[in-house]
């Protein structure tokens, strides 16, 4: 079988079988960029709120490129990976100020923006153009690697390489076969991804509804369940952070986080992490907030992960009749009220529920 043959079925099947999702009709650059780097590491069904929610506020790149800081990472609170939200911004303002504003409308230009990488380059002018360009992400890449039937490990870079090669074959094949009318190049790239999240699933994929099922080396040789070789996953550690909901006639003390940090730029309440399991809230709180003798109530305990940390966050309050003096931080108190409005860090957007109730 040549790996080619897939193309004519996965189109077809794609033309049938195509979810409606917003950001599918349209062919604006922009609102397509959008919906790609939202959607990385993140399910359809969470990203669509989003998504909308963005493009009404921020409908386009000159909207983007004035908003405030608070304004973007407020809009991308919740989904995590800050760091795509800046370098959105950072990319608008370079279309405005070095490209008059026009969206570059080649594979070289759109991979010079900044966070955009060769993925979503690839989606950008495959969807937004139709230009013959490839793309390997999670999806593609479990779809290729079992119907090639290959053992190695998919991020192994000899395998990652020969995907985009194969796949830089097979879109071209695409546009090749296209008629008057037909956009190829975007309709077989959202095809493959469309089959991986929909059929060719991680575990138990739908191989009986599969259009590809009788080209699929996976199948055939029964590895399905083997393939793709995941790597092994990288140590995890554990973290203890205690944290300090201050508050005053409604009014509670948060502080931004310092660029080139983790979150940077999104706000959280006072918190430190301590090695030391045998560290205690209040001495915590006596030494780094200077308040003299106090003692925090419990108010919850927060479990998140960021990358390999599991990071156990134990939240407390300490409540006061007058403004306190908190001469070693910096930040702001701002009205309990007026927390929602303001980008907190999932964890502390938990904590700050959870005050609130
Ligand atoms: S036959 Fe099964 S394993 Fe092969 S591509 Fe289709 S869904 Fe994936």
């Amino acid at each position: 079988m040549h790996i080619r043959s897939i193309v004519a079925p996965l189109l077809k099947w794609f033309a049938g079988n195509a979810r409606d999702l917003p950001w599918r009709r349209t062919r604006d650059p922009y609102a397509i960029w959008i919906s790609e780097v939202m959607l990385q590491q993140t399910q359809v069904k969470t990203v669509i709120p989003y998504w909308r929610r963005w493009m009404e506020q921020l409908p386009d790149i000159a909207s983007l490129a004035a908003a405030d800081e608070d304004t973007v990472i407020k809009l991308w609170e919740g989904l995590g990976y800050y760091s795509r939200a800046r370098n959105l911004q950072k990319a608008a303002r370079l279309i405005c100020e070095e490209l008059s504003g026009k969206f570059p409308r080649d594979l070289g230009g759109v991979l010079a923006l900044p966070g955009v990488g060769r993925y979503t380059a690839g989606a950008i002018c495959s969807i937004a153009y139709n230009q013959p360009e490839p793309l390997v992400d999670g999806n593609v890449a479990r779809v290729l690697t079992r119907l090639l039937g290959i053992e190695r490990p998919s991020k192994q870079k000899q395998v990652v390489e020969q995907l985009w090669l194969v796949t830089a074959d097979l879109v071209k094949h695409a546009v090749g076969l296209q008629r008057t009318s037909q956009r190829n190049a975007a309709a077989f790239n959202q095809a493959m991804m469309e089959l991986g999240a929909l059929i060719c699933t991680p575990r138990n994929p739908l191989c009986h509804d599969c259009p590809l099922k009788g080209h699929c080396i996976a199948r055939k040789q029964n590895k399905v369940n083997r393939i793709p070789v995941l790597a092994k996953r990288a140590p995890v550690s554990k973290r203890r952070f205690i944290g300090f909901i201050i508050a005053w006639h409604g009014n509670v003390f948060v502080q931004r986080r310092p660029s080139g940090e983790v979150n940077s730029g999104f706000w959280e309440f006072p918190n430190w992490l301590v090695d030391d399991t045998q560290v205690q809230p209040a001495d915590l709180a006596s030494t780094k907030l200077a308040l003299g003798q106090v003692e925090p109530e419990s108010l919850c305990i927060i479990n998140h992960s960021i990358t390999c940390y599991r990071n156990r966050l134990e939240m407390f309050v300490i409540l006061r009749t007058r403004k306190p003096l908190l001469a070693k931080l910096k930040g702001k108190w701002v009205s309990v009220a007026n927390l929602g409005e303001l980008p907190l860090t999932t964890a502390h957007r938990k904590a700050a529920n959870q005050f609130a109730c």
